[in-house]
């Protein structure tokens, strides 16, 4: 398998902050939404999120638009993604508003790469059954119909590193 590299911006969370999961059944795809174009570095989101009073980015990996991967909360804690499934689900967002704007290519490679990595580290299937959006989990529009319609895609090419 090809190395993905993860950009770390050196964000802090202090231990207290975070739990570990004790175990993790669903990848879920969310898109950054906002305004079409933005494109958030994990460092603005993080402190958005520290704005709300959250322990930090509730994400753990957000792929820009040029496909750079950053490292969110650490893959490893729970996350605050997707209310009622954060405990069991590792959260990835694609930075735009794909009710208005595509992902771009290098996004959905990125995307695709990153899962292959994950669907190992947490022994996660790369299948519709484990591969979501957060449509699936929860009411809301996110990750928008321009990435939820390719979530299937995405997955072929996630298993294709795999086998790499
Ligand atoms: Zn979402």
């Amino acid at each position: 398998m090809e190395p993905v590299t993860v950009l770390d911006r050196g964000l802090l969370f202090p231990p207290e902050w975070l739990s570990l999961r004790e175990e993790t059944e669903l990848l879920v795809l969310h898109h950054t939404g906002g305004a079409a174009g933005e494109d958030p570095s994990a460092a603005e989101i993080d402190a958005i999120h520290r704005g709300l009073r959250w322990a930090g980015v509730g994400y753990h990996y957000l792929i820009r638009k040029d496909g750079r991967i950053e490292k969110g909360r650490p893959a490893a804690a729970i996350g605050a993604h997707v209310e009622g499934a954060n405990i069991w689900s590792v959260g990835v967002a694609l930075c735009g508003n794909f009710c208005e704007e595509e992902p771009t290519a290098a996004q959905i490679e990125s995307c695709a790469m990153l899962l292959s990595v994950l669907s190992s580290s947490f022994r996660v299937p790369l299948d519709v059954e484990h591969v979501v959006g957060h449509r699936d989990l929860a009411a809301t529009a996110c990750p928008g119909d321009a990435l939820y319609t390719r979530i299937a895609e995405i997955i072929g090419k996630a298993n294709w590193y795999h086998e790499q």
